[in-house]
């Protein structure tokens, strides 16, 4: 294949981050990769890996639901394009969304992850925090879990593994070649999550 191409989902959220983390990645790991930006389905059909980042996810998926680039992200998925989804990335990859206060959401969604997904599970903006996390897929080295309005992994379907678990709620959660974390992995120094996706990457299109 060309150089091997890390989209991040660009309509809205954390997007820096994940761009410098996954060049910190492709480094790291000795391998010629470029990340790109992703706003336009032409883009999404570009590349060989995509990330969709933390930030509001009603205003992610109201916006590619308009331009229509969450149906042609599901196509790829459906097509065995590898995906990470953080945070309000995770939400949009759920099979099913709530939220304690408001019940199901009713936002556009991916809907590809056979997981139930509760929104704002930790708390506000203000009870944002940091733990140490076992993630024994990544090795025995702890991972530095960021929380910013995390969602909470509820459920999870026969074909999901959870990742990781906080005392006794998923916070991380794979399907086959999508990986869904509730923490922000690109707010850390840590490349091992974005390390995965390219290794998934790697796998699927070399
Ligand atoms: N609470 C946000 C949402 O529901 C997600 C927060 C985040 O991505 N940091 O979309």
């Amino acid at each position: 294949m060309k150089k091997p191409t890390i989209g991040v989902l660009a309509l809205q959220g954390a997007i820096e981050e994940h761009i410098s983390m996954t060049k910190l990645a492709f480094k790291e790991m000795g391998v010629e990769g470029s990340v790109q930006l992703v706003k336009t389905v032409g883009e999404v059909n570009a590349v060989h890996g995509l990330i969709i980042p933390g930030g509001e996810s009603t205003v992610m998926g109201r916006l590619s639901s308009v331009n229509q680039t969450l149906q042609a992200v599901k196509q790829r998925i459906y097509d065995g394009m590898p995906i990470l989804g953080t945070c309000a990335g995770l939400i949009l990859l759920a099979r099913k969304v709530y939220d304690r206060v408001l019940g199901e959401t009713p936002q556009p969604i991916l809907g590809v992850m056979d997981v139930v997904v509760e929104r704002n599970a930790f708390g506000r903006q203000k009870e944002s925090f940091e733990a140490e996390l076992e993630i024994p897929t990544i090795g025995d080295k702890k991972f530095p879990g960021v929380f910013i309005r995390a969602p909470a992994i509820r459920e999870v379907g026969p074909q999901v593994k959870v990742l990781s678990k906080l005392g006794k709620i998923a916070v991380a959660a794979q399907q086959g070649k999508m990986i869904g974390t509730a923490f922000h992995p690109e707010l850390t120094e840590d490349t091992r999550i974005h390390q995965l996706l390219i290794n998934m990457m790697m796998d699927t299109y070399l």
